[in-house]
């Protein structure tokens, strides 16, 4: 790591113009405390490097980050993508304050389905471990909680808050007063009614057991129940009521597909990848071995000759790698889930790298079977 001492921008620049290289890499610009005010990452650190003094740049970000700067850092990565990992885990991990790009990372969501007595359907950002079932993630749309409110009226389903009470008709209670619902679902028809003792436990979650397997892909009832009511409302001529089913409909339809999609996309994220190097590489063009496992850079070996001959250190470690068994979701942190959602908008973005990918069996080589 390349380090410039305190000083003022002039002296920070003319450090970059004498010992930045233009390779990949990332560099940090260091507040008057050594603290981390800002990382980034360019294919071309000198160059992004000297960018920020350029002349009549006025305002903004950078501006700002000049002001404050008093030192400067940075190191170099064979590529652009060991960079941009690189870039997102300095970012996670000293949580720079002129850094907000990585926000957007929240789009993303999971659809949870609560472990409670009367189960419930909600967005989340951020998987739970309290044994809540989680489909995901995929990128939400903005009225992912509206989607999840139609599922819930197809299945029969509550939406209400956590701490509605909840009286299953088949719990005994015989001094309990009548009781009428909450919210007015349970009179229109699209809430079985579990506040108000309106029905039994085993019902209810039947419509849960329905929500789950349309969600994991293994049922198609709720969208062939609502085609075949939309074509009783278009025979009996009610095409207002045909076309709002019609329009749900493909809203769930697309739901269930973008959570199944991209759910099966990232997982795909789990092979040998050799990035393209640099094309002004300086000295030379170096091509690391990448270990991703479902979407996570695990390993960079050095370049080396493949298949690894087992029985060496770095085919030791390949190994143990592919022997994990895959974590729950509610296991990842959310660096891990970011650092996924960064590589799958890699190879989104550059479709042409995934050719440079290998399956992962072709890492170590196969020891010849006994006899
Ligand atoms: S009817 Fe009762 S259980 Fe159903 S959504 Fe309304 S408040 Fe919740």
């Amino acid at each position: 790591m390349k380090r410039v001492q305190p000083g003022f921008t002039r002296e920070l620049r003319r450090q970059v113009r004498e010992g930045a290289e233009n390779r990949p890499g990332v560099y940090r610009f260091l507040g008057p405390r050594g603290e981390v005010l800002y990382v980034g990452k360019s294919v071309r650190v000198r160059t992004r490097l000297l960018s920020y003094f350029r002349e009549g740049r006025e305002g903004g970000k950078e501006t700002e980050l000049l002001r404050v700067a008093r030192a400067l850092q940075w190191e170099y990565l064979p590529t652009e993508f060991e960079a941009l990992v690189r870039e997102l885990r300095l970012i996670r991990a000293l949580r720079p304050r002129f850094n907000v790009r990585h926000r957007r990372d929240r789009r993303y969501a999971w659809i949870r389905i609560t472990r409670e007595a009367a189960p419930r359907l909600v967005a989340t950002r951020r998987p739970r471990p309290d044994g809540s079932l989680h489909f995901g993630p995929f990128p939400a749309p903005r009225r992912l909680s509206a989607l999840l409110s139609e599922l819930a009226a197809e299945v029969g389903m509550r939406d209400c808050a956590a701490d509605t009470p909840i009286h299953f008709a088949d719990q005994l209670d015989l001094l309990a007063p009548e009781r009428t619902p909450a919210c007015i679902r349970a009179e229109l028809g699209s809430c079985p009614g579990p506040c108000a003792g309106l029905c039994h436990s085993r019902r209810y979650h039947e419509g849960v057991g329905e929500a789950r397997a349309f969600l994991q892909g293994d049922s198609a009832g709720i969208l062939d129940d609502l085609a075949a009511r939309m074509v009783e409302a278009a025979g009996r001529r009610d095409f207002e009521v045909a076309a709002r089913l019609r329009d749900r409909r493909e809203r769930l339809e697309r739901l269930r597909s973008d959570v199944l999609e991209f759910g099966r996309y990232l997982e795909s994220l789990h092979f040998v990848y050799h990035p393209s190097p640099p094309t002004e590489s300086a000295p030379a063009p170096v091509t690391t071995t990448c270990v991703i496992l479902r979407g996570q850079l695990r390993l960079t070996l050095p370049p080396s000759a493949l298949p690894l001959e087992p029985g060496t250190p770095d085919a030791d470690r390949v190994r143990r790698l592919l022997d994990e068994p895959p974590p729950p979701p509610h296991h990842r942190g959310a660096q891990d889930w970011e650092e996924l959602f960064l590589v799958a908008r890699w190879f989104r973005r550059h479709p042409e790298e995934l050719e440079r990918t290998r399956p992962l069996e072709s890492l170590l080589r196969k020891t010849p079977s006994p006899g």
